[in-house]
């Protein structure tokens, strides 16, 4: 609609045709979903300092293993008015629906038109595009709640009518929590305040990494996962070096820390007991790129095949078209 955010939900979403042509894609291709948390394992090395070793992973002959992890499902206010689901509901058939309001003001529940509702949905009528079960790894920030409920605490003046707010919807929450864990679905931490970790003191990411434990963590359980948010590297360099930020980050119990980048870039670090990567995004940015950059995405998906361009406005495509050939 042109308002403040349209640049942005252009830029890092895909719309609901965009993301069930990517699983179509994808599947097509023989990738199968794996569980992120059974890449890699804590083990010790010869001098019994614990450290992360990858695991081997066994899959039908002639899949290739594939991890889908989405960033921020907490179903920001910004986005409700924009055409966005509101939150996960739980449906009397015990299925996973979405529930949102249309803009005429209309309820409107479905499972096709939510990334995680549409990807159980596809898993069910594709069974072996998940043998072990996996679906994918949902990053939560915590500062407006967690999959649409209202959850976290705020900085406004705070009451006991809000306090009591908040303790019922973490009483809505943890059914969904539990039926996402019960069908494969993993959680990892986006920290509380998607703060950026390069520019942050590590008294702020001590305070916020708190605030995600007591307000997510409490609800989500423990994860070994940390997703960077704006992809921003703790410490200046997390791959050359090892800064007191990851190391706090680290003792708290992540092991595994993903930033964003052009390829399934991974490194078990050998100065502490922690794996770094990289996850591609599929996203507006990537979609309209040039040969190059969707060429990064062409092991999964032709990006000339997938974009909406009749739905996204109209900012241009930097790849060349395909050959009438
Ligand atoms: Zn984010």
């Amino acid at each position: 609609d042109g308002d403040s955010q349209a640049d942005g939900i252009d830029d890092w979403m895909v719309t609901v045709d965009e993301y069930d042509k990517i699983l179509q894609s994808v599947y097509d291709r023989g990738y199968v979903l794996v569980d992120i948390n059974d890449v890699w394992s804590e083990s010790t090395d010869a001098n019994g300092q614990p450290v992360m070793i990858r695991n081997t992973l066994y899959i039908p002959e002639g899949k290739k293993p594939l991890i889908f992890s989405y960033d921020d499902v907490n179903y920001y206010d910004y986005m409700l008015k924009d055409g966005f689901t509101y939150k996960l509901i739980l449906g009397e058939d015990g299925l996973l629906w979405s529930y949102g309001l249309d803009p005429q003001g209309n309820e409107v529940i479905s499972q096709d038109l939510d990334a995680v509702t549409i990807l159980d949905k596809f898993v069910r009528e594709h069974p072996d595009f998940s043998p072990f079960g996996a679906k994918g790894s949902l990053s939560l920030t915590g500062y407006q709640g967690i999959l649409g409920y209202r959850t976290n605490t705020d900085t406004k003046v705070w009451n006991d009518e809000l306090e009591a707010n908040r303790l019922k919807e973490c009483e809505a929450v943890k059914p969904i929590i539990a039926e996402l864990k019960r069908t494969g679905w993993t959680f990892g931490s986006h920290t509380w305040g998607h703060i950026n970790l390069s520019s942050s003191s590590l008294e702020r990411v001590k305070a916020d990494t708190k605030r995600w434990m007591d307000e997510v963590g409490s609800l989500v359980g423990p994860t070994p996962i940390l997703y960077y948010p704006h992809g921003a590297r703790p410490d200046g360099d997390d791959v050359q070096s090892t800064g007191p930020i990851f190391k706090y980050l680290q003792e708290q119990g992540f092991r595994v820390f993903a930033s964003v980048g052009i390829s399934s870039y991974s490194k078990i670090k050998t100065d502490i007991c922690a794996v770094i990567c990289d996850r591609l995004h599929p996203d507006g940015t990537t979609l309209r790129g040039s040969d190059k950059v969707i060429g990064w995405y062409s092991q999964f998906y032709d990006a000339r095949d997938i974009i909406d361009l009749d739905v996204r406005p109209n900012r241009g495509v930097k790849w060349t078209p395909k050959s009438a050939s």
